[in-house]
């Protein structure tokens, strides 16, 4: 195929607006939430809506990032690792999406590799431009097909200028030229109001709007990021040069809540303007979604009855910073179930190797409502964490673990009441007698040949719980679906003697060999529950995990019978 005739070829016709959402002067602005805010109210107006994430990274996938650099890694359903940002359109949107969402680089590369490998360019030569723009559009209508959509959200990730993220642009401007009435551009941009002077500044984003314009894009919307709510001055400023029409500059200020953004963005009437925009039929602004939208957001301002969660973890700090990002979706899935039960949750990130330098420190787990061990990796800090558990089992303070959680769960019950004092995981100690986590045995081979991105055991798989227990309680069905990920496992060489000093088993793969969830009966603990999966992966605001609301129904128990 020659280069011309592709660059004609048109993909199926088909009435899907694209939104391209693109960041200007500065990241970590929002560009993730504002996508995922204008997500929500497309999708409470009546339209199907998906959207992508585009990661500019070599790196096929999140999974090889480092999360304290990079933030959390998003599970999905069909396994692949992913950028947070994944995980905010699934919760603003309340749906399950796939790899067709999410793009690299490295993985737009590597089809074209191997495209040109097999031959199937049928000898042309295969360039940088136009065959990966091409590429990047082909999986851009892959994501639209899947779900027959309506709208399509694309969030380019970092910031207009840079480098890395031209091809992505330039696949946006190709797009635009193809189909001119069905491709949009969102800029988010960001309003500095210098401390000596006071003011905020417009010019940044006039800037980033003009390296924008040097891509061949014209932003027809302009949603400006600030402390404060813009005045109309600087409306007409960005307006006049930025050549955007006036009502299309729409105000963004700090929030209390980011829930409160899909409703401050109608009150701003971006969903009337961007429905009008586009020429999509749109639904009004007030309907089924967005009234339950509204009563969530509302929640979410609770000041009272407040639950005191210490999170328990290996490190949580770079510099002087604690980052709670690499948690993202555990910090949420807490808020959602407090909210619930009516309170606010205060979140407490406790180094577990604080318990190792001063060992008497763990009493100050004693003024918790409830403790959480979320997942993670190597053996830093581990000694900490299975202090932290053994202390939660002994005082009754509720405890949730998350696969590594679980594991050390199960470790610390097979050292202290079973009596195996050299109990571990083969992940810390693999001459340890009494190997209690052991890897899967498919894992076995891709850990020996180093063959670590992607490899481990992935995504949604089902479980089948025992009735009566807390878990079965907590889920009301025997039959659950979560999503995974992990090297290893509960060594059933060793789950008969743990069932019979007490724990309980009360979820398994459905061939009964694999241990998914631990747990204390609830007439002997308040909540001691464990998960070889990860729960939060899966809460969502208007639905939030059933887990989760049972161990913050236990915090507030065990608040109101012990202070
Ligand atoms: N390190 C453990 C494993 O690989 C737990 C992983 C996790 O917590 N996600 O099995």
């Amino acid at each position: 195929m020659d280069k011309s005739s592709e660059l004609k070829l048109e993909s199926k016709v088909s009435n899907c607006k694209y939104i391209f959402v693109v960041g200007g002067v500065i990241s970590g602005v929002g560009k993730g939430i504002t996508a995922s805010s204008l997500a929500r109210i497309l999708s409470d107006r009546g339209q199907i809506v998906t959207a992508i994430k585009i990661d500019p990274y070599i790196n096929i996938d999140a999974g090889t990032m480092n999360p304290t650099e990079h933030g959390e890694v998003f599970v999905l359903d069909d396994g692949d690792e992913t950028d947070q940002d994944m995980g905010n359109y699934e919760r603003f949107l309340g749906v399950d999406l796939s790899r067709t969402n999410y793009m690299t680089t490295g993985r737009v590369y590597q089809s074209v590799i191997e495209r040109e490998r097999n031959l199937e360019y049928k000898g042309a030569c295969v360039q940088v431009v136009p065959h990966i723009p091409l590429e990047v559009i082909r999986r851009i209508e892959n994501a639209r097909d899947k779900v027959n959509a309506d709208v399509v959200l694309i969030e380019i990730g970092g910031t207009v200028g840079e480098y890395e993220n031209i091809l992505f642009l330039e696949a946006a401007r190709i797009m635009k030229l193809r189909k001119p009435n069905s491709v949009f551009f969102v800029m988010v941009s960001y309003l500095p109001v210098p401390g000596n002077i006071g003011e905020m500044k417009t010019k940044p984003t006039q800037h980033a709007v003009r390296t924008l314009n040097s891509s061949g894009i014209q932003p027809d919307i302009i949603i400006a990021r600030s402390k404060m709510p813009l005045d109309e001055k600087r409306k007409e400023k960005l307006s006049m040069f930025c050549n955007v029409p006036i009502d299309h500059v729409i105000s963004a200020p700090d929030v209390d809540s980011i829930y409160d953004i899909p409703l401050n963005f109608e009150k701003e009437g971006l969903g009337d303007m961007i429905c009008g925009t586009t020429g999509m039929t749109c639904g009004p602004a007030i309907n089924e979604g967005s009234i339950k939208w509204k009563k969530f957001a509302k929640s979410t301002h609770v000041k009272n009855n407040v639950v005191n969660i210490a999170i328990v973890g290996k490190y949580f700090n770079t510099g002087d910073f604690t980052l709670s990002d690499s948690y993202l979706s555990v910090i949420e899935a807490i808020k959602y179930s407090s909210y619930k039960a009516g309170s606010k949750p205060v979140l407490t990130w406790i180094s577990s190797m604080d318990f190792e330098k001063d060992p008497k420190s763990i009493n100050t787990l004693s003024k918790f409502d409830g403790i959480i061990v979320p997942g993670g990796f190597g053996s830093r800090g581990i000694e900490g964490i299975l202090k932290t558990i053994e202390y939660a089992r002994k005082h009754n303070i509720p405890y949730f673990g998350l696969c590594y959680g679980m594991q050390l769960m199960v470790i610390e019950y097979a050292r202290n009441v079973l009596g195996l004092k050299d109990a571990n995981t083969r992940e810390v100690n693999p001459s340890s007698k009494n190997i209690i986590i052991d890897i899967m045995e498919d894992q076995k081979d891709k850990l020996e040949k180093k063959n670590m991105g992607g490899s481990m055991r992935l995504g949604a798989y089902p479980a089948t719980l025992k009735k009566g227990t807390v878990a079965y309680k907590a889920y009301g069905s025997a039959e659950i679906s979560e999503r995974h990920r992990h090297r290893y496992e509960v060594n059933n060489a060793h789950r008969e003697a743990i069932e019979g000093a007490g724990l309980v088993f009360s979820g398994l793969s459905p061939d009964g060999k694999l241990c998914e969830i631990a747990e204390l009966p609830g007439s002997l603990h308040p909540f001691f529950l464990g998960t070889q999966f990860h729960p939060e992966f899966k809460a969502r605001p208007l639905s939030p995990h059933p887990l989760f609301t049972a161990f913050i129904k236990a915090c507030q128990k065990s608040k109101k019978n012990t202070k």
